[in-house]
Order: structure tokens, then sequence, then C-alpha cells
């Protein structure tokens, strides 16, 4: 029987499948391209090589790895190809490569990626900014990396930032992401990963987005959602999305990863406060919270900065108070 007090600290929810609810979800890891490409300082190869592995070890079956864009672009990516070079890919996982471009693709692919991600734009804004070209151009360089991929058995995750809002051009209508994401999967992405880049989404702007890109021809079963956490509602939204269907979402470990065109804008949302949620819905997600609360805390240090996942914190709070309550089982 448990104690009052180890009820109030217990490590787990206790989460049950409901009956028609969604049972098991896909979480793709987008921490080790999404979040070290935000950092300020290039992390060394070898701590990103034991953040992936870390990963792996807890149970990530999709993990987005680096990115192959030139190396003067995003210098904190620039080991993309040695660092692939240094990974043993777990038979049964599924790691992802970011492209820019048809060299960026071919360069995955001679480093040995069987699945590569491409971004484009609701809005010129950030395909400018972020993507050096325009929304248009954007686009017609998803077809092009989707063209080329296809044949050869790749598949192509394809991204829509700033499908809920945008640092310069404000809110983004509902209908117009629904129309762009569609057009994603017209154009033969896999996936279509409907991002919030700058975290500004509300549950019912969830779910008009949503449904506008069903509307628009998107099926629920290619769509993903990549939430960031500025106004503390990327968890609520994923909630207000499961109860729609949809049955992917990238998260981040330790929230790493911001946009650096939006000021104030927050990490992605935390795979352990992901995971910790779904766990409690009683969705299966294959990943070991513990470990990955570690792999949150370890990159943390090696960030010199504290997690911002509040499952960290938590559990954090959890060990110290029970190293002075207990101090022989430290
Ligand atoms: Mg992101």
């Amino acid at each position: 029987m448990t104690t009052p007090e180890e009820a109030l600290w217990s490590p787990r929810p206790l989460g049950r499948p409901q009956p028609g609810a969604t049972e098991k979800v896909r979480v793709v890891e987008v921490g080790p391209r999404d979040g070290l490409q935000a950092e300020q300082q290039p992390l060394p190869s070898a701590v990103k090589r034991e953040l992936c592995e870390r990963l792996w070890y807890a149970g990530a079956q999709s993990v987005e790895i680096t990115s192959f864009v030139p190396p003067g672009w995003v210098p904190q990516l620039a080991d993309a190809a040695e660092l692939t070079a240094a990974l043993s890919f777990p038979q049964s996982t599924r790691s992802i490569a970011l492209v820019p471009n048809l060299h960026g693709l071919e360069r995955a692919r001679a480093a040995g990626y069987r699945e590569v991600s491409a971004v484009a734009s609701c809005t010129e804004s950030f395909a400018r900014a972020n993507l050096n070209a325009t929304a248009e151009e954007a686009f017609e360089r998803v077809g092009q990396i989707v063209a080329a991929a296809r044949p050869a058995g790749i598949p192509v995750r394809g991204y829509l930032s700033m499908s809920f809002g945008d640092p310069w051009e404000g809110h983004t209508s509902p209908e117009k992401a629904g129309e762009f994401a569609a057009r994603l999967h017209r154009l033969g992405c896999s996936t279509v990963a409907i991002s919030d880049t700058i975290g500004t989404a509300t549950p019912q702007h969830t779910k008009d987005v949503l449904a506008a890109a069903a509307a628009a021809g998107l099926p629920v079963e290619a769509t993903a959602l990549h939430m960031h956490d500025t106004y503390g509602l990327a968890l609520t939204n994923v909630y207000a999305a499961l109860e729609e269907g949809v049955t992917e979402f990238d998260s981040s470990i330790g929230g790493l990863g911001r946009c650096p065109y939006a000021p104030g804008a927050a990490g992605n949302l935390a795979t352990e406060d992901l995971v910790w949620m779904l766990e409690g819905l009683g969705v299966d997600t294959g990943l070991d919270l513990d470990l990955l609360a570690d792999t949150s805390g370890w990159i943390s240090g090696h960030l010199g900065r504290r997690s911002p996942s509040r499952v960290v914190r938590a559990f954090s709070a959890r060990a110290a108070h029970r190293r002075i309550t207990d101090p022989d089982t430290t």
C-alpha cells in the first residue's frame, strides 16, 4: 500500500486506453536537428552522437538526426556527414535527415538515409528569411525532392512552417494552412507536419486548421503536428489533435529548439512532457520516460541550462526530496 507521501510523488499517471480512443502514437524526435540547429554554439559531434544513442536506448523509433543544408547556412549542423558516419542506426528505427534541395538529398542518400524531410512555408516572409526562396519556389523544391526520392523508395516528410501564425504576417488563416498542407500531400509527401513554428496556436485554432486540411484533401493518416510551447499550449493543442484522430506528433528532448526569426518563441514541445500526457491517456509510445528525463537533464547540462521540461523538473524535485527524507537511498 502506498503512503500518502508516496502517492503524492508517484512517478506515473495511471492511464488506461479508453474505448474508441487512440491507442498508439508515433512520436518523431526532432531534438538533434530542429533543436540543436537553434543553439548559439555548435555541440561537439561526440555529444550529438551520444544524444542519438541515448534517444534510441530510450525507445525512440523515429529521430530526425541532422540536416544536409550548406554548412554556411547552419554551422551548428555542419558535421552532418561526419556525425552520420559515426552512428550505427539501430534496425527497425527510422532515421530522418532534412534536405533543402536535390543536392542535399544526394548528400543524405550517400550518407545512408532512407527517409528525408523538406520544408515549405505558409508565408512569403518566412520563406524568404528561412528558405531563401519565395513560398512558391519552396513548394517547387519540395516537389523536386519528392520526384527524385520516391523512385528510390525514400519517403519525404513535408514540414509546413508558419501554419498558425507568422512573426511578420500575423495570423495564418486555417483555410490557407489547410490548402497548403494538402498541396504538400498532393506533391507526394508521405506525411505533412503542420507546424506551429512560433507557438501561437490554441486548441480551437488547431482543430480549425486540421479540419481545413482534411477538407482540402489531406488524410488524417498522413497528418502530423509540430508544436512549439511559447504560450504553454503545445500539449493542449496535441490533445485537441488527438481528438481529431491525429496520431503523429513531433517533439524535442528537453524542449530544444526555437525559431531564430521569432523573438520570444519557446522551444519545441518537450518529448518528456508529451510522453507523460500520452502515458496518462493509456497511449503507447514505446518510449521510456525515465530514460528520456535522464537524457533531457544530460543534454541541458551540456547546453549550460536547466531543462524547461515540467516532467524533468518534477522528477528532479522528487529525487531531491527522497535524498533529504531517506539519505540511504542515494
Ligand atoms: Mg520546431
